[in-house]
Formats: structure tokens, C-alpha cells, sequence
């Protein structure tokens, strides 16, 4: 349907493809859907190995085979990304072929950017800072706020372990300790905690005073970064439903009917939206970067760790197909059109950044 120029549109944007190796996770962050399994579920709270209880209890959650990641890889080729990334949701080096995939990518141009819990950081640290294909690791520090102290402290040594040895071995690689927690006065104690160490390891002062939408970003040392944001809210079509109800609005109209469709392709809203509400907004996904999921699904962007914008399936189809196909496009025009045209992209505060 789409002809090799509507293709090579595509090959010359789209950089990043997320690969969500697992959705498996050993640490439960109250603000994140993959935390949502129980604490009790863990053997050794925190630790890598998973027990039985925990795969039982953990809803589907499972971990990316190689035949299936052997596909994400050639379609990120295919498409001309130059950068992945491991994850939606999960701990990607809980996968026991985390090692064996960050090689795989060593055979191609491909460059990973790592974000992990760090949790695991003291066993797989040689790995990464001996892979030329590591191109940055995110640490998501704002995780250990939640955690028992000791066990949070412990965390965080090791991570630091990991920058200082980073400086000598992989001057080149780029490292974020991220605090997306601003505001959350919960956390107060455990970043200042932070920073605290920062300073003592790297004898620097780091003063993120002026954190702001535009000043996130604060260098510790050579290219290792303090990076502030606030919380994450991921989208929800939960949230959408339950606003509207709050509101009072009726959903017997046919708006609210693809609400409930919204879990299938949306190319329905193309015809049943007119005269409908159009939510404002636009967004890079499917411009510079697309996902997928650990069972193969093709979705719009990282925040969609359910498949609400299911696009394809990469064990069926290719890459290239799946982002030039009607439902792609027609999501795609309408973030150029500065339209939200998804119910889920409608309920995204992710999108609200781009004015
Ligand atoms: S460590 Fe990351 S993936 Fe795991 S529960 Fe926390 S935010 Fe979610
Ligand atoms: S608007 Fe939000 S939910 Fe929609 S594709 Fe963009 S980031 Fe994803």
C-alpha cells in the first residue's frame, strides 16, 4: 500500500527502538505498573534470582526468547535505528541472555542505551563496561527511595562503584543517575541522602537548585550526570474512564464506545471521531523511536507497556511494515496535525511536554 519513498521516510527518523527484553522485575515501585506484584512474592527481596512464587504471582511476565530478539534487532537495522534501548517495563539484566543479547549487538552498529534498577549492577558491571555497544546506562536511583534502608544503601554503593570504575575503563560512556522523584516529599530524605554521596565519591559539589522543565540535566564528573525530573505518570485508559465518569459525562456516544475499542487498532476513530472531541497534542513517537514488547508486540512508544496502540506483531511481520501501516500513519499524521488521535495518546501527560 505504501510505496518505498513513504518507507524511506521512515528510514531516515526513526533512531531509537525500544526492546523490552523482560517485564520481569525484582524490586515493586508503587509508582510503576511493573511493581505491582507483591513484596512477599520475593525469596530475597531485591536480589536478581526469582523465585517460583514470584514468576506465579507476577501477571505474565516473562522474559523476550532469542528467536524473537533476533527479529527486534534485524528490524531496528532495517529501519536505520542506530539506538536501543532494553526495556518498557522490567529489569532487563535480570535476563539470564541479558550478556548474550548485549554481544549480539556487538555484530551490529546498533548501540545500547542501558536503563536499570542497578540492583544487579555488581554482578553484571564487567560486562557492560567491557561491551563497546553500551553506549550509556540510566540508573533509575529514585527506585531505592522505596526500599528497606540497608538494602537501598547497599544498592547505591555499587552503582557508585560502577561510575568510579567507569571513569578509568570507559571514559566514553555516558551515565545518568536519575532522581525522577522532584516534589515527592517522601523522597526528600533519601535524595539529599544522594547527593550526599555523590559529593563524598566524586569530592564535587552537585547543587541541583535550579531544577526546572529546561534544567534537568546537572554534570557530576566526565560524563557521568545527575538527572532530575518529576514522578512519571504512565497514561492511562483506566484514568481516561474514570475522569469522564468524575465528570458526569455520558459514554453511550460512540467517542466513549472507542474508549473501550481502544485495545484494538484505532483506525476506527478515523470516521466515528468526526464532530467528536479532538484532544490537542503531539508527540515524537513514531518519529524518532517505536517498541516492543516482550512478546513481540508493536507499539507507538515506552509508555505503552500494555499494548493499547498494538500496531503488529514483529514475530509476524517486519518492522517497516508495522510503522507504515494505516494505523501507524494515521496515528503518526495526527501528531504532525498537532491532534491526539489515540484514546490512550489522550490520556498521556508524557505528550504534554511537546507544545
Ligand atoms: S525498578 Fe523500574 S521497572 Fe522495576 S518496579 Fe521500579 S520503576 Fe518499575
Ligand atoms: S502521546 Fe503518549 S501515549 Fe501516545 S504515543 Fe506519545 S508518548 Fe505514547
Amino acid at each position: 500500500m505504501y510505496g518505498f519513498s513513504q518507507c524511506e521516510k521512515y528510514l531516515k527518523k526513526m533512531n531509537n527502538v525500544y526492546i523490552e527484553i523482560t517485564n520481569v522485575c525484582n524490586l515493586h515501585c508503587s509508582f510503576c505498573p511493573c511493581g505491582k506484584t507483591p513484596l512477599s512474592a520475593t525469596k530475597n527481596e531485591g536480589e536478581h534470582t526469582l523465585d517460583s512464587a514470584t514468576l506465579q504471582n507476577a501477571e505474565a511476565r516473562t522474559f523476550m526468547p532469542s528467536e524473537l530478539f533476533e527479529k527486534c534487532i534485524a528490524g531496528a537495522q532495517e529501519i536505520g535505528a542506530t539506538n536501543v534501548y532494553f526495556h518498557v517495563l522490567g529489569e532487563p539484566t535480570l535476563h539470564p541472555g541479558f550478556v548474550h543479547y548485549v554481544k549480539k549487538l556487538e555484530q551490529t552498529p546498533l548501540k545500547l542505551t542501558l536503563t536499570t534498577n542497578g540492583s544487579t549492577i555488581e554482578r553484571t558491571g564487567p560486562q557492560i563496561l567491557a561491551s563497546p555497544a553500551v553506549r550509556q546506562v540510566n540508573f533509575s536511583t529514585h527506585a531505592y527511595a522505596e526500599l528497606p534502608r540497608e538494602t537501598a544503601e547497599r544498592y547505591l554503593q555499587n552503582v557508585l562503584d560502577f561510575c568510579s570504575l567507569s571513569i578509568v575503563q570507559r571514559p566514553d560512556l555516558y551515565i545518568n543517575l536519575r532522581l525522577w522523584n522532584v516534589g515527592a516529599e517522601e523522597a526528600s530524605l533519601w535524595n539529599s541522602y544522594i547527593l550526599g554521596r555523590i559529593r563524598k565519591t566524586f569530592n564535587v559539589e552537585v547543587t541541583p537548585g535550579h531544577f526546572c522543565s529546561r534544567h534537568k540535566s546537572f554534570n557530576i564528573t566526565g560524563r557521568i550526570y545527575l538527572h532530575e525530573d518529576t514522578r512519571f505518570e504512565w497514561p492511562s485508559l483506566e484514568d481516561r474512564r474514570k475522569t469522564k465518569d468524575e465528570r458526569g459525562e455520558s459514554r453511550t456516544d460512540k467517542h466513549a464506545y472507542l474508549y473501550d475499542r481502544a485495545e484494538q487498532s484505532c483506525t476506527e476513530c478515523k470516521d466515528e471521531r468526526i464532530g467528536k472531541e479532538i484532544v490537542a497534542g503531539t508527540c515524537r513517537a513514531l518519529d524518532t523511536h517505536v517498541a516492543i514488547l516482550h512478546d513481540g508486540r508493536v507499539v507507538a512508544c515506552c509508555l505503552d507497556h500494555s499494548g493499547q496502540i498494538t500496531l503488529g506483531n514483529i514475530s509476524k511481520q517486519t518492522l517497516p511494515e508495522i510503522i507504515n501501516s494505516p494505523e501507524a500513519v494515521y496515528i503518526k499524521e495526527g501528531f504532525t496535525q498537532h491532534e491526539l488521535r489515540h484514546p490512550f495518546c489522550q490520556t498521556c501527560h508524557f505528550c504534554k511536554r511537546f507544545k
